[in-house]
């Protein structure tokens, strides 16, 4: 179902019907490019590349749409989407091509990506172009999730061209190359429903279901049943894992849901600081349609639109998933009657205080428990400390030993382990890829490195990242910044 060239693009731009795929191909970035940033674990443990590759003259153009893999045939994905609540229609990759999938020696198969690679027959108004700061946002972000555990596309590469891009002022237009498995998303779905294009559709589905969802039986009566209750499971552990590690995606739309359920698009995301479900990190928000503490119903929403492309059954598992998980970021082993109420318990507390969300459970894990009976912490534990000054933390404290000591054979040590391998020490902060940002923006991509390094482990300490301040109180200037759609 891909369009052929000549069929698409000029005046007829989204009049594209009937199909799901529209071969166009990449326009080159200017020349002199600079290769920005690598990750190494993408390039050495997903496509089996050496070190050395990037120092061949034609990984540049490879990766930034200058030079095309042998038999690679560039694609635009055409999908739509309910943008902040209504259907948007048509919406399709405008600033991203497809080149291919690779096979690696795992066996695993990733789709290829060049985002901000020019114009493609969905570019609408754009101009098919991305900038540094948005894509030095993605790639470390992307990345970072990874190192956190969570289910995400993947950025190899970062290139940076001298073209200039106008967005609120000129830019330095660049690519970024990334990786998923499938870059299918509800929308995919949805587009086809709403023409009402059912051929295509279920042509679409079968073979999602084939490639992706293996262990679904093509000759089950009820795999697309099947199907929706493996991604609304799915769904709800990815938002989960948001949760827990303080993630608020920005801009939830159903064009921006992975089928596959693993994060992708990031644009005006956040790391929540102070503890505040109604956080949002997207400025143009402005009803907080997509807050950090309204993200388990805003999976709901776009899992009924799913639903609503498909129609099967709806039985989710969100809640106790999320509670699964904030029971092991307090080291609870075990299902006790009141963990529901400890849990909640803190949470208020923490939003009272403002205390930081991403510190008070790590430090809650480095702390020993008679230093959490006495309340005597060292000043590194600020973040305990802006508890402690809550009337109620005392009755917590009480509360959290208790049900610890119900825990016979634990020791005080396993806990502390066991809490540090859910609770990350270091998360990208606005400010930490702000600060990185300006450097980058002058050519100086040396703090880029420093944090791509430090999270790739997140849950360890290290010395040049306590040296940065990334597990420090964040300094003040960092409360006034906001992150915009546009950037
Ligand atoms: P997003 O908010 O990033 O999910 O994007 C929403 C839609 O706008 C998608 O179809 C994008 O491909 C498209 N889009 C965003 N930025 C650009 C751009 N600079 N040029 C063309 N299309 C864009
Ligand atoms: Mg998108
Ligand atoms: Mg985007």
């Amino acid at each position: 179902y891909a369009l052929p060239l000549d069929e698409v693009g000029g005046p007829v731009i989204r009049a594209v019907k009937g199909c799901v795929f529209a071969e166009c191909q990449p326009t080159p970035l200017k020349e002199p490019l600079t290769l920005a940033a690598v990750s190494q674990d993408v390039l050495r443990n997903i496509l089996d590349l050496n070190e050395s590759v990037i120092q061949n003259e034609e990984f540049v153009l490879c990766v930034s749409g200058g030079k095309l893999f042998p038999g690679s045939i560039p694609l635009a994905h055409r999908y739509g989407g309910h943008q902040f609540g209504y259907w948007a229609g048509q919406l399709g990759d405008g600033r991203v091509h497809l080149l291919g999938e690779y096979a690696n020696r795992k066996g695993e198969r990733w789709e290829l990506q060049l985002k901000g690679s020019g114009k493609t027959p969905y570019s609408r108004s754009g101009d098919g172009r991305a900038v540094i700061r948005s894509s030095v946002r993605e790639f470390l972000c992307s990345e970072a999730m990874h190192f956190l555990g969570v289910p995400t596309s993947r950025a190899l590469s970062l290139v940076v061209s001298e073209e200039p891009v106008w967005r609120d002022q000129f830019y330095n237009a660049n690519s970024a190359f990334c990786l998923a498995r499938s870059w299918f998303r509800i929308g995919s779905l949805e587009i086809l429903t709403r023409t009402g294009e059912l051929d295509v559709l279920r042509t679409l589905l079968d073979f999602i279901i084939k490639e992706y969802f293996k262990s679904i039986a093509m000759n089950d009566p009820d795999k697309y049943v099947v199907f929706f209750s493996r991604v609304v499971n799915e769904t709800a552990h990815l938002i989960a894992l948001w949760m827990s590690v303080g993630f608020a995606h920005g801009v939830c739309n159903t064009d921006n849901f992975s089928l596959l359920s693993v994060t992708i698009d990031y644009g005006p995301f956040g790391f929540m600081e102070s503890y505040d479900p109604n956080f949002v990190p997207n400025t143009s928000d402005d009803e907080g349609r997509y807050s950090i503490g309204a993200q388990a119903n805003v999976g709901l929403f776009n899992l009924q639109k799913l639903l609503e492309a498909l129609k099967p059954l709806l039985t989710p598992d969100q809640l106790s998933q999320f509670h699964e998980l904030f029971k092991a970021k307090l080291g609870f082993l075990g299902n006790q009657e009141k963990d529901s109420y400890v849990i909640a318990f803190l949470l208020k507390l923490m939003e009272d205080t403002g205390a930081d969300f991403t510190m008070t459970f790590r430090q809650l894990s480095e702390v020993t428990l008679s230093q959490l009976q006495t309340g005597s912490f060292p000043p590194s534990m600020w973040a305990l400390s802006d508890l402690l000054s809550h009337e109620y933390f005392r009755d917590w404290v009480q509360l959290y030993l208790k049900r610890l000591s119900r825990m016979k054979s634990d020791s005080d040590a396993a806990r502390q382990d066991r809490m540090q391998g859910v609770n990350p020490r270091y998360v990208l902060r606005n400010w930490m890829a702000e600060s990185a940002i300006r450097k980058a923006e002058k050519n100086d991509f040396s703090e880029v490195a420093l944090l791509q390094k430090t999270l790739t482990e997140p849950f360890v300490e290290q010395e040049a990242a306590e040296r940065a301040g990334y597990s420090s109180k964040p300094p003040s200037w960092a409360q006034q910044l906001r992150v915009s759609c546009s950037s």
